[in-house]
């Protein structure tokens, strides 16, 4: 009997240390979300259809209100979190439960609540500028010098009404080719009715993504990341990534804000146009946690793309592009 409660003990014992030592472990293939923006949250926010881009009926100037930005009228709407709290236990979350990293700027204080909270290494601060009246260069070096911030995200100049290749910004990107700091830049769209509803400024013209050229031209040892993939502008996208062997793209936003059909042929675009290890992951994260598991299943669907594609797109090429060392992931590499 006593080596029946022995033996039961060694195996309760062991069982207990297996478990914790699983528990401890990630048990999902590793993500990296290259876009995600921290923010303060003030008051509820509405929930938002994922993929409510695939209607845009316009409207009329004279009409009493104009077309809305967002879209809650859906089956299953993403909710909004209600607090800075609520928002960082559910980003912390998926990080731990989803065995995420990110790219991640914006507030800086809740950013370094953000990284307090993750495991170590999870979140990469990235400073963003878009104006060159917003900071000084000098405070630009220093802040990147300082250690902290790891990337220049999300430079987005094209809200501005200014192209990326505008001569006011290129002091920036230099300290940034300098220190051989990571940039990403915003190529794309703003939302629907941008222009004349939320952003007077913007120009859908100058997210082209061969306004960048002139740019890359300049600093050829810079690394840069075309936010948003250029959508919809894919033959310029190829044409820029073509003639310029180090330019990355996200597909953030877009990703769950267009027509499923419309993104997934965008992508495929991309990858049968050979640029598969080019592709990273991102959510464009504002204040709904459902939107990262939502973004990450279009690519999980994709049917046109093999597990290996899938696993790229998910994190390897950000791993890659990041200069991530991938064994403090916690995942046998050969399973990546
Ligand atoms: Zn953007």
């Amino acid at each position: 009997m006593k080596r029946y409660i022995l033996l039961f003990s060694f195996t309760f014992c062991l069982g207990f240390i297996l478990s914790a030592q699983t528990n401890e472990k990630p048990t999902r293939k590793p993500v990296f979300d290259v876009h995600v923006h921290v923010m303060k949250v003030s008051g509820q926010g509405a929930p938002l259809c994922p993929w409510f881009l695939s209607d845009m009926p316009g409207g009329d100037p004279a009409d009493e209100n104009p077309p809305a930005f967002f879209d809650s009228d859906c089956l299953d709407p993403l909710p909004a979190a209600a607090s800075d709290e609520e928002l960082q236990e559910e980003v912390v979350g998926r990080i731990r439960d989803l065995n995420m990293s990110m790219i991640a700027f914006g507030d800086p204080e809740i950013l370094r609540n953000w990284i307090k909270a993750s495991p170590p290494g999870r979140i990469i601060p990235g400073i963003g500028i878009s104006n060159a009246k917003s900071m000084s260069v000098e405070a630009f070096r220093d802040s990147l010098e300082g250690g902290f911030y790891k990337v220049m995200a999300e430079v987005a100049p094209q809200y501005q009404g200014m192209s990326p290749s505008d001569p006011s910004l290129d002091p920036y990107f230099a300290v940034a080719e300098e220190l051989n700091i990571p940039v990403g830049i915003h190529m794309g769209t703003g939302g629907n009715g941008v222009a004349n509803l939320t952003r007077p400024n913007f120009r859908a013209s100058l997210g082209n993504p061969e306004l960048l050229e002139d740019l890359l031209a300049r600093h050829p040892k810079m690394k840069i990341w075309v936010m948003h993939a250029g959508y919809p502008l894919m033959e310029e996208m190829k044409a820029l990534m073509g003639a310029n062997a180090y330019v990355y793209v996200d597909i953030s936003g877009m990703i769950w804000s267009y027509p499923l059909d419309e993104i997934h042929a965008y992508i495929k675009g991309l990858v049968q146009a050979g640029f598969e290890k080019r592709i990273m992951f991102g959510t464009d994260f504002i204040m709904w946690p459902r939107m990262i598991e939502t973004s990450m299943g279009v690519i999980e669907h994709a049917q046109y793309l093999s597990e290996e594609q899938k696993r790229d797109i998910l994190f390897n090429n950000a791993a890659r592009f990041f200069r991530m060392d991938k064994s403090q992931f916690d995942w046998p590499v050969a399973q990546q």
